[in-house]
């Protein structure tokens, strides 16, 4: 059994006398342990960032800019190997190569985005500073274990901020080795911090704590309320990146059995366990032949098995107790009268060592049922009739959560003008792809701030107005530059 240092303060890897043993999911066996922190790591870890933040934040553009080329330049030879550890931790499969390309991308834009970002304006002869907020908090879910992490990080080191990194204590690996390699990457000591452990003792300790100026959060929502309660106490700034139960409306005027099919693809991808997962299909009623015909193709051609397999497209859910979960919520769909179009509680054939859950379709569900509301986070999904546009647009918006909405219709301004009725922080008209430069966030409980390109960096930011200095009288050198 391999070990794995999980507590890096001040640029040493400390050993730990706690541990937490990590279990495969393919086949329920035990592979790791890591060595977990408490509340005096996080402490230490706060301070080494403190200290760190004086010189970090005064680096020039140029400086952090070559840091996260170095950054780049060192992941990109790592990826077969991270794909290899997240296949084996939370049994996602190395074909999803977007969980560790996604990163690569994300520490390239975050430098585009650095390059070209204004630090100083002017409002007459005021002089608006854009200056880095101090020492931030990054804490992380299991289900896509590095990008969520090196997005905080590539925003965070391009505005200046130093960091102490908490990854879900499920899936700490990739954070382990994303944080040895910025340090071979050349970040200087104190600038990233990791402790490993658990979100009631690291995760409220960093939270709480009053040399923490920022909490960037993503996980579920019910964490993430805690997080802005924990928080209030020190008035820190809080971006959280929650849950969601997206609804992906089919008009009719689209090719329903196509937008369906894809559907399939990107509800049941990484096993269903994501966030932008459109979990709630809304099909015109009379149409409703053509999109389970779709579904039903396209599920046939998932591949459960071994994440290892480069043949595999979809593995086990993260742990064990996520695969009870799942499972309540498919029982909960049949004693609440859905239809079981397919999938259902039956282990699928020769995996029943691993947690692996059927792609389940669930039709005729109604917005009252629990399946339509909540947050399942794996391969179920809800097809929902709907008879007019304005009723789609109702049962989308008819959700405690806003993380993203989908639109299919053949007719380009028909879509967008359904995308801009959705209470969502991203909508994706025809299956399009995000690009890593967009804003990313959630409307309503789905969270609060925004991630990635200009919107991700200003998260990292203060901003100061310092009055007197007309065009003529200013020739001070800028801080930032
Ligand atoms: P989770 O809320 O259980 O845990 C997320 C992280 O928060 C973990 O590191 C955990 O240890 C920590 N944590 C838990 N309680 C905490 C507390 N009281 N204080 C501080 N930290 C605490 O979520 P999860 O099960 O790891 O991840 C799945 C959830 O994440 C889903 O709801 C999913 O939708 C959401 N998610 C959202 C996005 C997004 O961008 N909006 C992206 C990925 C995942």
């Amino acid at each position: 059994m391999r070990h794995y240092e999980g507590v890096f303060v001040d640029g040493v890897w400390r050993p730990s006398e706690r541990r937490r043993e990590l279990v495969d999911p393919s086949n329920g066996r035990p592979f790791a342990t890591v060595g977990l922190g408490g509340a005096e790591e996080t402490n230490a870890a706060v301070a080494a960032a403190r200290r760190a933040f004086q010189e970090f934040s005064e680096t020039t553009v140029a400086e952090r800019l070559d840091l996260l080329n170095r950054i780049a330049a060192a992941y990109e030879p790592r990826m077969d190997e991270l794909a290899d550890m997240i296949a084996e931790e939370m049994g996602s499969p190395v074909s999803a190569r977007v969980q560790v390309e996604g990163p690569l991308a994300h520490f390239r834009q975050a430098g585009k985005v650095l390059e070209a970002y204004d630090f100083e304006t002017r409002i007459g002869e005021t002089i608006v500073r854009r200056e880095a907020i101090g020492v931030c908090a990054l804490i992380s879910p299991w289900n896509w274990p590095i990008q969520t992490l090196a997005v905080k990080m590539a925003y965070a080191l391009a505005a200046g901020c130093t960091v102490v990194c908490k990854p879900s204590e499920a899936t700490p690996l990739g954070a382990i080795v994303l944080t040895r390699i910025l340090h071979d990457a050349g970040v200087p000591a104190g600038v990233v911090n990791l402790v490993v452990g658990s979100g009631r003792t690291v995760g409220e300790a960093m939270t709480a704590h009053p040399d923490v100026d920022l909490v960037s959060f993503t996980g579920s929502t019910e964490a993430g309320a805690r997080v802005g309660q924990v928080a209030a106490q020190t008035i820190k700034r809080v971006s959280l990146e929650l849950g969601g139960k997206s609804a992906n409306i089919v008009l009719p005027d689209a090719d329903v059995a196509q937008a369906a099919r894809w559907n399939i693809q990107r509800c049941f991808f990484n096993a269903g366990q994501s966030c932008h997962a459109p979990s709630r299909l809304l099909v015109p009623r009379t149409r409703m032949e053509e999109a389970i015909d779709g579904i039903l193709d396209e599920v046939g051609r998932i591949r459960m098995g071994d994440p290892r397999d480069p043949s595999t497209t979809m593995g086990p859910m993260v742990t064990k107790a996520h695969y009870d979960s799942v499972r309540r919520y498919i029982r909960t769909g049949l004693e609440e009268g859905a239809t079981l179009i397919c999938g259902g509680l039956e282990p699928p054939e020769g995996l029943s060592d691993g947690a692996y859950v059927r792609p389940t379709v669930f039709g005729d569900v109604t917005p009252d049922m629990a399946i339509a509301r909540e947050e399942i986070f794996g391969p179920v999904l809800a097809v929902m009739p709907y008879d007019d546009e304005d009723e789609a647009v109702e049962i989308a918006n008819e959700s405690p959560f806003g993380l993203a909405g989908y639109v299919f219709s053949a007719d380009p301004e028909r879509g967008y003008a359904v995308g801009r009725r959705l209470r969502a922080g991203r909508v994706f008209y025809n299956g399009a792809p995000a690009n890593a430069a967009s804003p990313m966030g959630g409307y309503k409980q789905s969270g609060n701030g925004r991630e990635m390109g200009i919107f991700g960096l200003e998260e990292y930011l203060e901003t100061k107005a310092v009055f007197g200095f007309s065009e003529r009288s200013r020739a001070l050198p800028s801080l930032v530059r």
